[in-house]
C-alpha cells in the first residue's frame, strides 16, 4: 500500500470539507481525498440560499433564527448547537463575502436577502428575509469560492481517491485507506487528525433530489468501525421533485405563484392549509395515495404558466401583469431548463408533473457542538476525529431541517471542525498503524471484484430503493417498516454472499467501487428502517400513521444504534440539550 502522511486528513471536498480545510490549513498540512472532483460535490447543487440573520432588509436577530431552527426541528435540535448556528451564520456569510463570493446585492450594496420557509420575524410571526443568495446558484458559488481559497493555501487535494475505510488502533483514528480510481492502486493515509465531510445518503430512495455519489459512504465507514449513528429515523422529503427523476425544482417556483394541482384540477393545499401548509410533502403523498395523482399517476401538477398563476393572483384580489413569460425565464431560470430537459416539458407553456423527493439526512456520525465525533450516550469523544455537514449529525437539525440551514451548518460547523482538528493535530503525535491494516477492506474489495454469484448489484440496488420509497417514505407505519427492514437484510444476505460484477481491470474500476457504495446504502437504509421502526411517535419528518402524536414524555431524546455483532443492530439514547426553548406543541 502507498503510504502518505498529512498533520490532518479531510474526506470529503463539498462545502463542510473545504470549509474545514481552508481552517485547518492555516496551521497544520491537510490533505482532502475527494471521490469527485470537488466542484462536482453536491454543495454545488443547493439553488436556493445560505440563511443569517444579517437584518439588511428588515429587522432580525440571530436568537430568532436559533428559535425557528429549534421550532423547524420539532423540538429534537439541541439548542446549544442552534444558538452557535445562527449566531457564528452572521461572521461566515460576510466571511465567504470577503473571500469573494458573488452574493446578489439590495441598492445601498449590502447583500441581498430573501424569504425562505419557516424563517420569521418571533415577534409578529411574519416570514423575515434571512436567506443570502447569489442567483439560483448559491451552492455553487460557495464551493467555487472555498475550493479557490483552499487552492491558495495549499491545501493538498487527492481527487478521485475513493475513501474505503477507517483505520482505527484501539480507540484512537491513525487514518484512512483509499483506493485511487484511476489505476485501482490502495493508498494508507496517516494523519493525526481526521475529518468526515462525505455529505447525505439520499440514493437509498427510488426518488430523490440527490447526485448519484450521494452513498453516505463516511456514515457507513464510521458505523462499521464501532461508531453509533445517531436520529437515522430523520429523513426529510422535499415536496416538488421532478417525475420521474425527483430533481428538485425549488420552493422559489412556489414563491413566485406556482400552484399545486392534483387529476381533479383541485388546487388541493388550500384543504390542508394552514396545518400543514408547510409540509406540502405530505399533502401531496396523501394525494398521490388517495389516487388523486394527474391521470392516476404517482405525481401532481406544479403550474407555472401565466394563464393559471394570473387567475389565481387575480382572484386573491392581486395585481399580476407582471407575470409574463419573460418574467418566469428571468426568475426562474434554472426551473424552466430543468422541465425542458429532464421532463421534456417547458413550465411557461404547460404545468410540471412532480412528486415528493428523498432531500436531506438530518441524522448521521454524532459529533458535539465543536465537530468531535461521539461514541456513546455520555458524549464520549473520541479523539482525533471529527465529522461535519450533512454526513455529521450535531444535531442542529433535529427531527427536520430549516430551508437554507444545511449550507449555514457546512460553513459554521465545518469551520469548527477545521480549527479542532488542527489544534488537535498541533498537540498530539501520530497514532502508530496496526501492521494488518487494511487488510479487511482489501479483501472485501477482492471478493466484489472477483464477485462470481448470480444477482447483479443493480437489482438490488433497485429493490432498496423502492423498499425504502414504499415503505420507509413520508409515511410510515410499524407493518411496513418491519416488512422494510425484513427485506433490506435479505438484500444485505444477498449482497454479501451472491453478487457479479463483470469488469474485473483495475483501471478506473467504477463497477467495484458503485457496487462497494451499494453496501454501504444498505447499511445506511437497514439502520434507517430499524430506527424508524423503534421511533413510536410522529416528529417533524418522521410522520407514524399509528402513533400521530408528538410524545415528548416519551420520546424527547436522539437515538443512537450501534452495530451489535455482525448482523444485529442495538438502539441507546442521548438526552436532547435544552435551553431557552421549551417544547411547545407540534408544528407540523
Ligand atoms: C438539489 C439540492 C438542493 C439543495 N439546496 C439547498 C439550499 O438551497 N440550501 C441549503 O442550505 N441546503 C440545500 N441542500 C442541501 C445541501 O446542499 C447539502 O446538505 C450540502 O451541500 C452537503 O454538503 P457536504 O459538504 O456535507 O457534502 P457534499 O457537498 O455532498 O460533498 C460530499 C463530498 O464527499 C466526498 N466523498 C463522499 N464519499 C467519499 C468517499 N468514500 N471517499 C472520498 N470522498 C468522498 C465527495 O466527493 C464530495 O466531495 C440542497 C441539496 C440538494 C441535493
Amino acid at each position: 500500500m502507498i503510504t502518505h502522511q498529512f498533520d490532518t486528513i479531510i474526506v470529503g471536498a463539498g462545502g463542510a470539507g473545504l470549509m474545514a480545510a481552508l481552517y485547518a490549513s492555516r496551521t497544520v498540512s491537510v490533505a482532502v481525498i475527494s471521490k469527485l472532483y470537488p466542484t462536482r460535490s453536491h454543495t454545488g447543487a443547493a439553488l436556493g440560499g445560505i440563511s443569517a440573520a444579517l437584518g439588511n432588509e428588515e429587522e432580525d436577530h440571530w436568537e430568532w433564527h436559533a428559535f425557528d431552527t429549534v421550532k423547524g426541528g420539532d423540538y429534537l435540535t439541541d439548542q446549544d448547537a442552534a444558538e452557535i448556528l445562527a449566531r457564528e451564520a452572521i461572521d461566515a456569510v460576510i466571511e465567504l463575502e470577503h473571500m469573494g463570493l458573488p452574493f446578489d446585492r439590495t441598492k445601498e450594496g449590502k447583500i441581498a436577502q430573501r424569504r425562505f420557509g419557516g424563517h420569521t420575524n418571533n415577534v409578529t410571526g411574519k416570514p423575515v428575509r434571512r436567506a443570502c443568495h447569489a442567483a439560483d446558484r448559491t451552492g455553487h458559488m460557495i464551493l467555487q469560492t472555498l475550493y479557490q481559497q483552499c487552492i491558495k493555501n495549499n491545501v493538498t487535494f487527492y481527487d478521485e481517491f475513493h475513501v474505503v475505510d477507517l483505520i482505527m488502533n484501539g480507540d484512537l483514528p491513525a487514518g484512512v485507506v483509499a483506493v485511487c480510481l484511476r489505476d485501482g492502486s490502495l493508498h494508507l493515509f496517516h494523519a493525526k487528525a481526521i475529518v468526515f465531510a462525505t455529505g447525505g445518503w439520499g440514493k437509498c430512495w427510488e426518488v430523490t433530489s440527490n447526485a448519484h455519489s450521494m452513498t453516505g459512504d463516511g456514515a457507513a465507514i464510521a458505523f462499521r468501525n464501532g461508531i453509533p449513528l445517531e436520529d437515522m429515523e430523520f429523513f426529510q422529503f422535499h415536496p416538488t421533485g421532478l417525475y420521474p427523476t425527483g430533481f428538485l425544482i425549488t420552493e422559489g417556483a412556489r414563491g413566485e405563484g406556482g400552484v399545486l394541482i392534483n387529476g381533479r384540477g383541485e388546487r388541493f393545499m388550500e384543504r390542508y392549509a394552514p396545518k400543514v401548509k408547510d409540509l406540502a410533502s405530505r399533502a401531496i403523498a396523501i394525494e398521490l395515495r388517495e389516487g388523486r395523482g394527474i391521470k392516476g399517476k404517482r405525481y401532481v401538477h406544479l403550474d407555472l404558466t401565466p394563464e393559471t398563476v394570473r387567475r389565481y393572483k387575480a382572484e386573491a384580489g392581486e395585481n399580476a401583469d407582471y407575470y409574463t413569460p419573460e418574467y418566469i425565464e428571468t426568475k426562474l431560470a434554472e426551473t424552466c431548463d430543468q422541465g425542458r430537459t429532464y421532463a421534456g416539458i417547458d413550465p411557461v407553456t404547460e404545468p410540471l408533473p412532480i412528486q415528493p423527493t428523498a432531500h436531506y439526512a438530518m441524522g448521521g456520525i454524532p459529533t458535539n457542538v465543536n465537530a468531535e465525533v461521539i461514541a456513546d450516550s455520555d458524549n464520549r469523544v473520541i479523539p482525533g476525529l471529527y465529522a461535519a455537514g450533512e454526513c455529521a449529525c450535531v444535531s442542529v437539525h433535529g427531527a427536520n431541517r430549516l430551508g437554507t440551514n444545511s449550507l449555514v451548518d457546512l460553513i459554521v460547523f465545518g469551520r469548527r471542525a477545521g480549527l479542532r482538528a488542527a489544534e488537535y493535530s498541533r498537540g498530539a503525535s501520530f497514532v502508530p498503524i496496526p501492521s494488518d491494516a487494511g487488510r479487511k477492506i482489501e479483501s472485501e474489495l477482492n471478493r466484489i471484484r472477483t464477485a462470481n454469484g448470480s444477482t447483479r448489484p443493480h437489482v438490488l440496488r433497485k429493490k432498496m430503493q423502492s423498499t425504502m420509497q414504499d415503505f420507509v417514505g413520508v409515511f410510515r407505519n410499524g407493518k411496513d417498516l418491519q416488512k422494510a427492514l425484513d427485506t433490506i437484510r435479505e438484500l444485505r444476505r444477498e449482497f454479501a454472499t451472491n453478487i457479479r460484477i463483470d469488469d474485473r481491470g483495475s483501471t478506473f474500476n467504477t463497477e467495484v467501487l458503485e457496487t462497494w457504495e451499494l453496501g454501504c446504502l444498505l447499511e445506511l437504509a437497514e439502520v434507517t428502517a430499524f430506527s424508524a421502526l423503534n421511533r413510536t411517535e410522529s416528529r417533524g419528518a418522521h410522520a407514524r400513521e399509528d402513533y400521530e402524536q408528538r410524545d415528548d414524555q416519551n420520546w424527547l431524546k436522539h437515538t443512537l444504534v450501534y452495530r451489535d455483532g455482525e448482523e444485529g443492530l442495538r438502539v441507546d439514547y442521548k438526552p436532547v440539550v435544552i435551553m431557552q426553548y421549551q417544547p411547545k406543541e407540534r408544528v407540523y
